[in-house]
């Protein structure tokens, strides 16, 4: 297939490095001068836009990916589909949808877990949100990407997912963590908390497959002196885009409001910026009472 990528960062230069490995005829653009192995660089996201069969964005926000959408739409061909990867909000990723149909392309809000490690080792899982017909077109590229796709409806229902994923994964982990220093005051051991809890009914994805704790359980960021992994503040980011739609959509989200709340102070009052999302752990024994 004949694709153009726009927005080579952390996640997209390998991501575009695949599809490039695996002989699609790629052209990449970033506002950053960024090189990929085996990826043509385009002059600008129009330039990689047009001609392409496939258009992928992976951006930071959705300002942004409005701005570029009305960069590219007007040069894409008729019935290329227009494939967005990044995190952004619902209303957002609904309102590029709608231009795009308008213009006759075939759009999907395609936002993906895994990490940098996913996107380098080809492992991603797609959330994807868009008719089915644009589904089935991009479904080669997903399964190049990523191990795993998900069609969740239409236009938005991507975004929902992630949304509503991230709202669960920052509620666990902030669980998990306060769990662990509440264990630390009451004299249990790290191994023991993690044996019973990864068995038991307080396990989590936080708890199983991303202990907070250091030296328990799998590898993760917490052995790494809690470098990301993924950084506390794209999670805050996440939980923002969960509150602004809970807000929008009249949904009841208490707890997904203490985690934004939690996670805004870690970021902006405390040591949070720049460090793994776990790094709560930490956070809380400093806090600990007496
Ligand atoms: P990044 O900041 O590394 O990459 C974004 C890239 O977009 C940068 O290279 C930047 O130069 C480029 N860019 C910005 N404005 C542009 C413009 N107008 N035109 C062209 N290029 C432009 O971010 P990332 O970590 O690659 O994340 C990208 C998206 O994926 C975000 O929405 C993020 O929330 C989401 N995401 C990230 C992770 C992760 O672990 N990093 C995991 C899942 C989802």
């Amino acid at each position: 297939m004949k694709i153009g990528f726009i927005g080579l960062g952390n996640m997209g230069a390998p991501m575009a490095g695949n599809l490039a490995k695996a002989r699609h005829d790629v052209t990449g653009y970033d506002m950053a001068t960024v090189t990929v192995d085996g990826v043509t660089p385009a002059r600008s996201a129009a330039d990689a836009a047009r001609d392409a069969d496939v258009v992928i964005t992976m951006l930071p926000n959705g300002q942004i990916l409005h701005a570029v959408a009305a960069q590219i739409i007007p040069v894409m061909r008729k019935g290329a589909v227009l494939l967005d990867c990044s995190t952004v909000d619902v209303d957002t990723a609904r309102s590029v949808a709608q231009e795009a149909e308008a213009a006759g392309l075939l759009p999907l809000d395609a936002p993906v877990s895994g990490g940098i490690g996913g996107a380098a080792a080809g492992t991603l899982t797609f959330m994807v949100g868009g008719s089915d017909e644009a589904y089935q077109s991009a479904l080669p590229l997903f399964e190049t990407m990523g191990q795993k796709s998900v069609h969740c409806g239409p236009s938005g229902n991507g975004q929902a997912a992630k949304i509503c994923n991230n709202m669960i994964l920052g509620v666990t982990m902030i669980a998990t963590c306060e769990a662990f220093a509440l264990a630390d005051k009451l004299g249990l051991d790290r191994k023991a908390m993690f044996d019973v809890v990864s068995t038991s009914s307080g396990s989590s994805w936080s708890m199983n497959a991303y202990c907070p704790a250091p030296g328990v359980g799998p590898k993760s960021p917490a052995d790494n002196g809690y470098t990301p992994g993924f950084a506390a503040d794209l999670m805050l980011k996440d939980l923002r885009l969960s509150q602004q739609a809970a807000e929008a959509s009249d949904a009841d989200t208490p707890l997904g409001q203490q985690a934004t709340e939690l996670y805004r102070r870690f970021v902006e009052d405390e040591d949070g910026a720049g460090r793994d999302f776990s790094a709560m752990l930490p956070r809380f024994e400093k806090r600990g009472r007496g």
